[in-house]
């Protein structure tokens, strides 16, 4: 009922009321009398429905609100439904503050909040594992009594939180975490410590990678800046000097040309994950790997042979792929002395075709099987450069399997000779047809 209507009716009760006792006072010839009884009774009456509404407050107000239409009945009504919409906005309340605490609790990274006394106020299952905190046990602790790295500690304490802090995880050393503190109100402070192992070993890779190609050109732009500088002086220039100085040239040149070539090759090879596959026969490919072979093999006496178990025809990226054989057969080449033999096979196996490049050449000592296909990683430096070696060959076979779902499995024995092989997936095998 709206307010007005509301004092109109009381209004007119109570003039009612009051015309009434005046009558019952003017018959008895009492009025003062039965006016003073009336308003006595009406104090009485509103009394008890006030220590009614008192009580119903405080003692049972969520018991059903007098539904009358007395002007009690009203604030009765009033006070329940600002009771009801006070209930409904502490439920949302509630609720936003779980979602944002289950939305924190699932963060990747891990969040503490704590005070200006260092006494943690919350955080979340990120921190308790990076942190090795508990939770709600570690609540209202010391935050640099918990953690008890030095470094950490004293960045807690001094409180200059305009620098972040990188230290290994106090739970697990192998984890490196980056702590950063940002204060928000007005004596609250949030750490959010982050997983940053794999960046920082993203960022150690780059720098090595940098460094290592500039390695890499710096030895034959050594060679080409003195023999260019022999050169310029004329006095020097004799006809077997120039001759000798043009061929080492050459084969600098040759050497860069090749390293870049690589590295362009690798990194396309890593960049595409997804290469366009297409239906590879296996005849045509071995056929183009022994082209290439029998080319560097020339007039070595080195003796090679091919064999294909079937006509097989794959799923697969035909340039990749040839790549990663001519690789394995152009290093079987290389390293493998004269008069070597060498076996080149592609060979149904109960789970796919393994492709296989066996040699009876210098083989490789055990400690360095597992370094094989880093980048730039050799057996020999002077060896690899005699071959005109990158030291990337095996680090381009390495991706291109990763792409083809596969692994490099090297076998070998110094001196006696090694087996690189890999097996295509019998899933990635469309149709196997017989050797025309
Ligand atoms: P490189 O371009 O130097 O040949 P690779 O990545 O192809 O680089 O090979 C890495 C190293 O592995 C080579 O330097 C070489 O010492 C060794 N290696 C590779 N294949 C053979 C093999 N068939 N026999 C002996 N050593 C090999």
């Amino acid at each position: 009922m709206p307010d007005h209507r509301l004092l109109k009716s009381m209004l007119i009760k109570l003039i009612a009321y009051y015309w009434l006792l005046m009558i019952i006072g003017l018959y008895f010839e009492k009025i003062v009398d039965t006016l003073f009884v009336g308003s006595l009774v009406i104090i009485l009456i509103n009394l008890k429905e006030f220590i009614t509404l008192v009580h119903w407050i405080w003692h049972s107000p969520h018991k059903q609100a007098v539904k009358n239409n007395s002007y009690w009945g009203y604030i009765y009504r009033g006070i329940d439904k600002s009771i009801k919409a006070n209930r409904q906005r502490r439920k949302q309340l509630i609720s936003a503050l779980s979602q944002f605490r289950e939305g924190a609790d699932a963060l990747p990274d891990g969040i503490v909040v704590f005070n200006q006394d260092n006494a943690i106020l919350w955080c979340n299952s990120a921190a308790r594992k990076f942190l090795g905190l508990s939770w709600p046990g570690d609540r209202g602790q010391l935050l640099n009594n918990l953690i008890r790295h030095q470094q950490f500690r004293q960045y807690i304490i001094r409180g200059d939180f305009s620098q972040r802090l990188e230290l290994p995880s106090p739970h697990n050393d192998a984890v490196l975490l980056e702590h950063r503190v940002t204060s928000y109100g007005s004596d609250l402070f949030v750490l959010m410590s982050r997983d940053v192992t794999v960046l920082t070993q993203l960022e150690q890779m780059r720098r090595k990678f940098v460094a290592d190609v500039s390695h890499e050109l710096k030895t034959p732009l050594t060679v080409l800046h003195g023999y260019l500088e022999l050169i310029d002086d004329e006095d020097n220039i004799d006809p077997l000097m120039w001759r000798k100085a043009t061929t080492a040239m050459k084969t600098q040149a040759h050497r860069m040309q090749s390293l870049v070539e690589q590295l362009l090759a690798l990194s396309k090879i890593e960049t595409s994950q997804q290469p366009d596959n297409e239906k590879i026969k296996l005849n045509e490919l071995m056929a183009l790997v022994k082209d290439d072979a029998m080319v560097l093999i020339g007039e070595r006496p080195v003796s090679i042979e091919f064999e294909l178990d079937d006509n097989f025809t794959i799923d697969g990226n035909e340039a990749q792929l040839l790549s990663a054989c001519t690789n394995l057969v152009s290093n079987a080449i290389r390293y493998s002395p004269d008069g070597s033999n060498i076996k080149v096979a592609w060979r149904q196996q109960h789970n796919g075709i393994e492709f296989s490049v066996a040699d009876d050449g210098l083989g490789i000592a055990p400690h360095h099987l597992t370094r094989l296909t880093e980048r730039f990683y050799r057996v020999d430096q002077s060896r690899s450069n005699q071959t005109g070696g990158t030291g990337l060959g095996l680090s381009i076979v390495k991706h291109v399997l990763v792409n083809h779902q596969s692994t490099l499995e090297i076998a070998s024995v110094e001196g006696q000779g090694s087996r690189f092989s890999f097996v295509i997936d019998q899933r990635l095998l469309l149709t196997a047809g017989t050797v025309s």
